[in-house]
């Protein structure tokens, strides 16, 4: 390693084939923002085989220092070689914070980094901040999303955590301004413990929840699979796409590609309608960055109340068919 590394946070910028995961980008903004107050610089840290371009791209996120292993040995992920390539480098450097994107990579590769430098880990992340004195404090929901701690690491560093995919926004690129250092491996095909012989690509299933402008979500409330045309009725009287919470994926009612939350998608709509859904953290967490969003359920005391804009205390069997009926007779209106 030639280069002094300045940077306290480091960003793990995951990528497969060179496409980096947008969690990574995410990732760099909070980073970036964290660091600010406290005047600390900021890592992006990149592991493969021919990083030159995507070392380019991350600088333009506006991150002091991109820090490449670069190693045809790394070209495949493999979670021995890519905690080899990292462990050194922090063990020389001292970063304060590593933050990574809680991925099928991501929590692959954290908990072996963090056991090997025998530090803490907070896993599955939904928020962080940073104390004045470089306390990194993680929101971890758990029990069912009932309890939300927030989890620090006072003794030892550097303060590992994964957090979930879309829960900050990608920030603008602009004009770069950091400058590239080289981490240099050095492994050997020993350091792999597996070799990769074939890889298949498996396309993931499109949901069109990702990009939806209107999102309507049904759940356990909904009552059965028969009833569950309610919630596919009211999203296509507004153009919007179907989302559910686990009970009615669980039950058939859905498809496992339209469950939205920490385990499912991430969606970002202008309108988000929840039908009979209790609003567990663990649903809402995709469902966080909707615009306007509306919730209808029969319990006054249900959670989601506490987190949408508009809510409707009422049987969705009684509510829904007549506000169909008003969207279309609305749609059909000729303009003016
Ligand atoms: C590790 C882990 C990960 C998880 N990941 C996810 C995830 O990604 N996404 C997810 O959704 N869940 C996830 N869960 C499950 C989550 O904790 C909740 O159990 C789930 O979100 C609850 O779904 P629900 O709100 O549909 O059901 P419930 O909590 O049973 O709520 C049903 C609601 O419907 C209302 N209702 C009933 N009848 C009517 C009616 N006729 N009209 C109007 N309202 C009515 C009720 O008042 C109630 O509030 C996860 C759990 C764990 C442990």
């Amino acid at each position: 390693m030639s280069d002094q590394v300045e940077s306290k946070i480091w960003v793990f910028v995951e990528q497969r084939r060179h496409v980096v995961a947008e969690v990574g980008l995410e990732l760099l903004g909070k980073a970036r923002s964290l660091a600010e107050p406290l005047q600390w610089k900021v890592a992006a840290v990149l592991v493969g085989h021919e990083l030159d371009a995507l070392a380019e791209m991350v600088l333009s996120f506006g991150v002091d220092e991109a820090l490449v292993a670069d190693d045809a040995l790394l070209e495949h992920y493999c979670n021995q070689a890519y905690v080899k390539a990292v462990e050194g480098a922090i063990r020389q450097y001292e970063p304060q914070a590593l933050l990574l994107g809680a991925t099928a990579m991501g929590t692959d590769f954290a908990p072996r980094l963090a056991a090997r430098l025998r530090t803490g880990l907070s896993a599955h992340c939904i928020d962080l901040d940073l104390t004045p004195d470089g306390q990194l404090l993680s929101l971890v929901p758990g029990w069912g999303g009932n309890v939300m701690a927030r989890i620090s690491c006072p003794k030892t560093r550097p303060q590992v955590a994964t957090v979930l995919p879309g829960v900050f926004p990608v920030p603008e690129p602009g004009r770069a301004r950091g400058r590239m250092v080289s981490l240099n491996p050095q492994l050997q095909p020993e350091d792999l413990g597996y070799r990769v012989v074939e890889t298949k690509r498996e396309e993931a299933p499109k949901s069109g929840l990702e990009t939806a402008e209107v999102v309507v979500a049904g759940g356990w409330g909904v009552g059965s699979k028969a009833d569950w045309t309610r919630v596919e009725e009211l999203a296509a009287a507004l153009n919007g796409a179907v989302g559910a919470t686990r009970p009615p994926v669980d039950e058939g009612w859905a498809e496992e590609k339209q469950m939205i939350g920490q385990s499912g998608r991430t969606v970002r709509p202008r309108l988000y309608i929840g039908l009979g859904i209790s609003g567990h953290m663990h649903h809402l967490v995709g469902v966080k960055s909707s615009e306007l969003s509306v919730a209808i359920n029969s319990d006054p005391k249900a959670a989601i109340f506490e987190h949408c804009h508009v809510g409707l205390v009422g049987d969705l069997k009684e509510i829904v068919p007549p506000l169909v009926e008003a969207i279309k007779q609305y749609s059909q209106q000729e303009p003016g």
